[in-house]
């Protein structure tokens, strides 16, 4: 059996191909332009090999819902022509094969149900704060969907009280995202989230905020482990912040595993996102 996966980011695309071991033959990263130009480029990569199912894991929003007649497409997206995009369609013109198709951020959580942090759990919340924060949602060994796809960078926190940053979220200013991802970081110090020192008092704020939203997370969802991804994690002592920062404000109302075990760093980082794709096109045929 071979697995394709497309990890679609708003800078770039990873193609890759897996053995029924889910070990990456060969994988090729794709700069996200034009629509039709990097597909052509996907169609190169994939045109290949004789794959027996894809999964996509796309940068969003993105229409999930089977019987919508849009289904497949990329929505209302910011990145240029990519807005009301086929994406799916475009994919299953060219490979008549099945494919599964959830959020970037859904397939890292997989990824890491199966084979990273998670594994051997049956639920897990996976969190990226990079230049966006998105979470994806496995439960019951199964990737989460609604309605929609769920859009967990974009909840309400409470504002530290010194922080007067307006936020950089387009649509609503001071959500998580808008307080917390890495561009919110630079914008409030002028000095990159990879170049602040590690005692920067800015570390306490970004903790404070990503526990917040780890609490609302276990009271709505009580997954089994939470598990931090994304180019601000890099930083390696905001983990054991954010632990602090959530037993303070969780205050003992729900009973967790022991915090080093529940609120986690990636397992597979930088990967979680891709084998999550392929192994969600082996959970299509196996
Ligand atoms: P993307 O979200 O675009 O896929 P990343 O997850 O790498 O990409 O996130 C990029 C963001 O993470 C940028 O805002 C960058 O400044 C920030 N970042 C990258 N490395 C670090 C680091 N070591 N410490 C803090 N912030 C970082
Ligand atoms: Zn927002």
């Amino acid at each position: 059996m071979l697995y394709g996966g497309i990890e679609a980011g708003g800078t770039k695309i990873v193609c890759a191909v897996a053995d029924e071991n889910q070990t990456i033959l060969e994988q090729v990263s794709i700069p996200t332009t034009q629509p039709e130009e990097t597909l052509a480029q996907v169609f190169q990569f994939f045109d290949q090999f004789s794959l027996d199912a894809m999964g996509i894991g796309s940068f969003g929003p993105i229409d999930i819902q089977t019987q919508s007649e849009t289904y497949g497409y990329v929505l209302a997206t910011p990145k240029k022509g990519w807005a009301n995009y086929p994406f799916l369609p475009e994919l299953k013109k060219r490979y008549d094969i099945p494919m599964a198709w959830t959020t970037d951020v859904n397939a890292a959580a997989y990824g890491e149900l199966k084979l990273g942090a998670a594994k051997g759990k049956s639920s897990c919340i996976y969190l990226t704060v990079g230049t966006g924060i998105g979470a994806g949602v496995v439960i019951d060994g199964h990737v989460y969907q609604g309605i929609a796809h769920p859009e967990m960078g974009h909840i309400r926190v409470k504002r530290n009280p010194e922080d007067t940053y307006e936020g950089t979220c387009p649509y609503h200013k001071d959500c998580l995202e808008g307080l917390a991802a890495g561009p919110s970081l630079e914008q409030r110090t002028g000095i990159k989230g990879q170049n602040l020192s590690e005692d920067d008092p800015i570390w306490e704020m970004e903790a404070d905020y990503i526990a917040q939203a780890l609490m609302t997370y276990t009271l709505t969802l009580a997954p089994e482990k939470i598990i931090l991804g994304g180019g601000v994690m890099n930083q390696q002592h905001l983990v054991e912040k954010i632990r602090r920062a959530f037993e303070k404000e969780m205050a003992g109302y729900v009973v967790t595993p022991p915090l080093e075990e529940y609120i986690v760093s990636w397992g597979l980082p930088n990967k979680s996102g891709i084998l999550g794709c392929t192994l969600l096109a082996e959970s299509l045929v196996s």
